[in-house]
């Protein structure tokens, strides 16, 4: 035999019965969007790397070191896998003027690439919902995208406040960054001993990143910094004010967090995060912020925007560590077929009932021909069907097909349990006759 390949280290095959989780989350996701108007976007997994070294800011851990970068080995161009979708999405609105007749609400899923260490909760491909909204300057939007991060929450389950808590900072405007900067890179110096290889790198070219860092041992020279709060001026606190207003007035409970920086470049004005103490150190399952430079530093005209990114593994864990899960999805009917004679009339009306909404499950036939009625049942008590429809040969012989309850009445009853009302002919000419009949009621 040959030796069986496999697939790349920290990037997952997603198979049944789980997939049925992911799904369960993307439907929740569009209905969730829809109500709330936002749109779909789809941009390419492979971009330019230009876009996210302009895009996210040459100092980030994202471009420094986490970016799948490859030649085009056909024409030698600089591609990358992306690592997030706020760039390539804004790349997409410039490139075809989404903004042309005024702001847009959009939102995404796909896969992501950043090559970190594998562990819980943290993957090389993962997967990412997000929502941009371009266009808008006001703190409206701010609250409206953290308001349906809630309703997602909320959708599927979740409590907010307890299971995942919200994080609030401003990062205020370039002016008071700089400001801060320049006080931000004095507390550092006068410590140069106490910083690591990374802080040192980045003292002078990117100073805010340092209060990102993860490593516990920065942790007190951190949280003795400079605060960014302390050089808000008016506007931006105002800003601040009109978001934590709705946010009040919804009665969303958040904590402000001066120390929550984010890690990409593009961001201002406001930053949040939904974390959670549940999945260890991989905490954070959605993040965003406001990024009014980034359309106009990717060469579009200068428009505002702010936008959120979920990370759909960990919210997927997280809701596996609570117990929340889809309703089990079970076939309304399940179609046993005793002979190979009844194969065709039995397809046929199956394809029937299908196209008028009722879910059948068959049972395949092996290389001999159909299984026995015994296992055809046993398998047909398995599926949670509520029905078998059988397809023998007395009832095809009369035209007819039999429905058999597989459920007992009441609440609870064990499969295959009685009593059991009794099976019923149905004419195999007209399924859509009696279709409803299999539908849930
Ligand atoms: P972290 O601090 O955990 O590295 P991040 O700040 O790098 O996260 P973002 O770039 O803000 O993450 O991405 C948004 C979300 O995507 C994160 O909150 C997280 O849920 C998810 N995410 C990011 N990186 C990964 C990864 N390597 N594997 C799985 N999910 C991830
Ligand atoms: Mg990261």
């Amino acid at each position: 035999m040959a030796e069986a390949l496999r697939a790349v280290k920290g990037m997952n095959d997603l198979l049944p019965p789980d997939s049925a989780r992911w799904e369960w989350l993307e439907d929740t996701v569009r209905s969730v969007m829809r109500r709330h108007g936002y749109l779909n976007i789809r941009t390419p997994i492979v971009e330019p790397t230009a876009l996210f070294v302009r895009g996210l800011g040459e100092v980030t851990d994202i471009v420094e070191k986490e970016m799948y970068s490859f030649e085009d080995s056909l024409n030698g161009d600089r591609l990358t896998l992306r690592p997030e979708g706020t760039a390539g999405v804004v790349r997409a609105v410039v490139e075809h003027s989404l903004l042309h007749e005024g702001g847009r609400r959009l939102y995404y899923t796909g896969a992501m690439f950043r090559h970190e260490r594998p562990q819980k909760g943290r993957y090389r491909q993962f997967h990412q919902i997000g929502v941009e909204v371009l266009g808008f300057p006001g703190p409206d939007v701010d609250a409206e995208v953290i308001l349906l991060s809630r309703a997602l929450w909320h959708a599927l389950g979740l409590c907010e406040g307890s299971d995942l808590r919200l994080e609030l900072n401003s990062l205020g405007q370039a002016d008071e960054r700089q400001a801060h900067r320049a006080a931000l890179i004095q507390h550092f110096e006068a410590q140069a001993e106490r910083l690591d290889d990374d802080a040192k790198r980045r003292l002078h070219s990117n100073p805010l990143r340092i209060l990102d860092s993860k490593n516990p041992a920065m942790q007190a020279l951190i949280d003795s910094a400079p605060q960014l709060m302390d050089f808000l001026g008016e506007a931006s606190r105002a800003h601040l004010d009109a978001v934590r207003r709705v946010l009040d007035a919804a009665g969303v409970s958040y904590r402000l967090n001066p120390r929550l920086v984010r890690g990409m470049d593009y961001y201002n004005l406001t930053v949040f995060e939904w974390v959670t103490d549940r999945l260890g150190a991989q905490g954070t399952v959605c993040g965003g912020g406001r990024y009014d430079g980034l359309v106009e530093q990717l060469g579009g005209k200068p428009a505002p925007g702010v936008g959120w990114g979920l990370g759909m593994e960990r919210l997927l864990l997280l809701l596996e560590e609570l117990g929340l899960q889809p309703p089990r999805a079970v076939p309304d009917a399940y179609a046993i077929v005793p002979s190979t004679e009844a194969l065709a009339p039995a397809m046929v009306a199956i394809d029937a009932l299908r196209s008028a909404g009722v879910s059948v499950l068959m049972h395949p036939a092996g290389k001999d021909g159909p299984a026995s009625m015994k296992a055809q049942f046993k398998k047909a008590d398995a599926s949670g069907a509520r029905v078998a429809l059988v397809f023998g040969a007395d009832e095809l012989a009369q035209g007819m097909v039999a429905v058999k309850p597989l459920r007992g009445e009441g609440q609870g009853a064990a499969p295959g349990a009685g009593p059991q009302a009794a099976q019923v002919l149905r004419p195999l000419a007209d399924p859509q006759a009696w279709a409803t009949e299999l539908l849930p009621s």
